[in-house]
């Protein structure tokens, strides 16, 4: 890991920060395609009108790999990703996988892009 790495792992206080992925789902864009619940039925259920809600909203690693492909799958980009584990997957020792494009969707989305 170098030096960079190292600092960026840590806040302005010096303290190590645990990265930590943040799901939500823009409810009012969500179109109940049901693409979230398929691949991570963990994190997302689907309610009586097909809208998705968030089950778990701060998952463990062990489910990140499956929030970002539902990030990457949403075809309205409603699934979004956001906290330190984003988009730094080299932070947590993960393998980089297209699931960056559903983080940056959720980075778009902030921006009004
Ligand atoms: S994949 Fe996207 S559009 Fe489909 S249910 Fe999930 S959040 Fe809604």
């Amino acid at each position: 890991m170098t030096n960079e790495k190292v600092h960026d792992m840590h806040d302005k206080d010096g303290i190590q920060a645990t990265p930590a992925l943040l799901v939500e789902t823009a409810e009012d864009r969500c179109v109940g395609a049901g693409q979230c619940e398929l691949v991570a039925p963990e994190l997302f259920a689907q309610d009586d009108d097909g809208v998705s809600r968030v089950r778990i909203a701060e998952p463990e690693p062990e489910l990140w790999p499956a929030a970002r492909e539902a990030a990457d799958l949403c075809p309205v980009q409603a699934v979004l990703l956001t906290g330190t584990a984003a988009t730094d997957t080299a932070a947590t020792g993960e393998a980089a996988t297209g699931t960056a494009a559903g983080a940056g969707g959720a980075e778009r989305e902030r921006r009004g892009g």
